[in-house]
């Protein structure tokens, strides 16, 4: 897709945010676009910038610090980790990043707390949930959320903002809003167990589901295609 696109779909993408949360009945801002730039270049990510987006998802480390170098100058931008995340590449996710969607264990959680530098605001994270409940898939199960939350929050330099899943693909939006209404009520419950944390961002909804995900609560929802186009 060349460059001069994407001020049209960033503005497409807003337009059907916006549908989205009237349709739910929603105050207009109640969620905010999340722009999943992984594979696409940084000059696709400069032109968003320019159209005013701040935030932005990667999902390869090394990739996102490329971009992160080439970028330096865009003093607003705000990095979000939302790919897999070994144990040993915790540091520099911890050193270059504002927000992690994908914490499924708390041996993670440990490491980027410890690695966090000081001189730097607590890292916001999300707990991943396998919310599907497919085998092959990240995330932390359902029945396990409660003890990995009660170590996050416990960390000094990690924020708990919420829960994160990637759903196994619906076309029907019923399909869709089951377990996404699930992680809505995951995240109700977990802050009745820990009103301490702040534990305001449900990060649900990718293109293909953004209105199923804005009828659940979605407080953030991330957009790859819809914006930048399809992956190779
Ligand atoms: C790639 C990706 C997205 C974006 O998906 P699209 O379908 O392209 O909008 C969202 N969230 C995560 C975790 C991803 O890996």
């Amino acid at each position: 897709m060349p460059d001069a696109q994407v001020s049209e779909t960033l503005d497409n993408a807003r337009q059907r945010l916006a549908q989205a949360l009237r349709d739910a009945d929603r105050p207009a801002g109640h969620a905010r676009l999340l722009a999943v730039s992984k594979t696409k270049p940084a000059a696709l990510i400069r032109e968003a910038y320019a159209c005013g987006q701040r935030e932005f998802g990667e999902n390869y480390l090394q990739e996102a610090l490329d971009k992160q170098a080439e970028l330096a100058d865009l003093d607003a931008i705000v990095w979000h980790f939302i790919g897999p995340l070994q144990s040993n590449k915790t540091r520099d996710v911890a050193e270059h990043f504002a927000w992690v969607h994908s914490i499924d264990r708390a041996k993670v959680a440990r490491r980027l707390s410890r690695q966090r530098p000081s001189g730097l605001e607590p890292l916001n994270v999300c707990l991943q949930v396998n919310i599907s409940g497919e085998a092959s898939k990240a995330g932390v199960a359902p029945h396990d959320l409660d003890a990995l939350a009660d170590e996050v929050v416990a960390l000094p330099n990690l924020r708990l903002r919420g829960l994160m899943a990637i759903p196994a693909p619906a076309s029907d939006p019923v399909a869709q809003r089951q377990p996404l209404a699930r992680l809505r009520q995951l995240q109700e419950a977990l802050r009745q167990r820990l009103p301490q944390a702040p534990l305001d961002t449900l990060s649900m909804g990718m293109s293909d589901d953004l209105e199923a995900a804005i009828q659940e609560g979605a407080t953030l929802v991330r957009l790859g295609t819809a914006i930048f186009g399809a992956r190779a």
